[in-house]
């Protein structure tokens, strides 16, 4: 991997306040995140624990902006992102996020190379220089043998290097990942948690990942815990 760390690159932190989420069900008000305040560093790995119902996914997806919360204040270098407006919401994923998931999302019928190449066609770039980003990026996650292998053709850990390639090409500051590791083998979770920590060290890229792997939950550089809508470090 490409040492693409750059000196002048300006810090990254994100700063929870207060947070508070609830979902309604019925009239039945249900309170998942009670109160939250935590801060993500730049350039660390941070992971997240907590038992199956804690709030993980809800307080990723706030953060990750496809969820909204209902209080409290999240700073993204200084600039509040609770109560943004749509087009803030969408620059701030367009710019600044790149999105992991369990069980992939990538879509079948494209090849390793047009996955990854997509969301730099959907941001508008010409189709040869997207195309060829995409090869760059591929090679970087150690894929570039597989550039024209749809995803049936991709074994768990190789389809989650797709993925990753896809959540990196438009240069993030941050990527998030709910247990991207999941649904992997031991031995492919720690391939993937080895290019997570180089998304660290060589690209300068934040990472904050939801696991159940306790192991996993312990090799951060900072491991936050979960539990009944709180959050606390381990
Ligand atoms: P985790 O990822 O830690 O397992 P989640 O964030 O998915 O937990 O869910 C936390 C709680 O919020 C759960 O009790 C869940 O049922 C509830 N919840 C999550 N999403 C919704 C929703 N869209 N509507 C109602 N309740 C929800
Ligand atoms: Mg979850």
């Amino acid at each position: 991997m490409d040492d693409k760390k750059k000196e002048t690159q300006s810090n990254f932190t994100i700063d929870v306040k207060k947070l508070t989420k609830s979902f309604q069900q019925g009239n039945l008000t249900i309170p998942v995140l009670q109160d939250i305040s935590f801060q993500v560093p730049d350039q660390k790995l941070v992971t997240l624990m907590g038992p199956s119902g804690s709030g993980k996914s809800t307080l990723l997806n706030i953060l990750s902006a496809i969820e909204t919360a209902d209080s409290g204040s999240i700073k993204i270098n200084g600039k509040e992102l609770v109560g943004a407006s749509e087009e803030e919401f969408t620059q701030y994923r367009r710019d600044q996020i790149g999105i992991v998931f369990q069980f992939f999302h990538l879509f079948p019928y494209l090849s390793a190379k047009d996955n990854v190449a997509l969301p730099l066609l959907l941001a508008g770039k010409k189709k040869k220089d997207a195309e060829q980003k995409a090869l760059e990026i591929l090679n970087l996650v150690g894929l570039s043998h597989r550039s024209n292998f749809s995803p049936k053709e991709l074994s768990g850990g190789e389809k989650q290097r797709v993925s990753i390639a896809r959540a990196i090409i438009h240069e993030p500051k941050i990527i998030f990942g709910d247990e991207p590791t999941g649904n992997l083998d031991s031995k492919s979770s720690t391939a993937i948690m080895e290019l997570f920590q180089n998304c660290v060290s060589k690209l300068g890229i934040t990472v904050f990942i939801v696991t159940h792997n306790e192991e996993i939950g312990k090799s951060g550089d900072i491991n936050y815990h979960m539990l009944d809508g709180r959050i606390e470090i381990k």
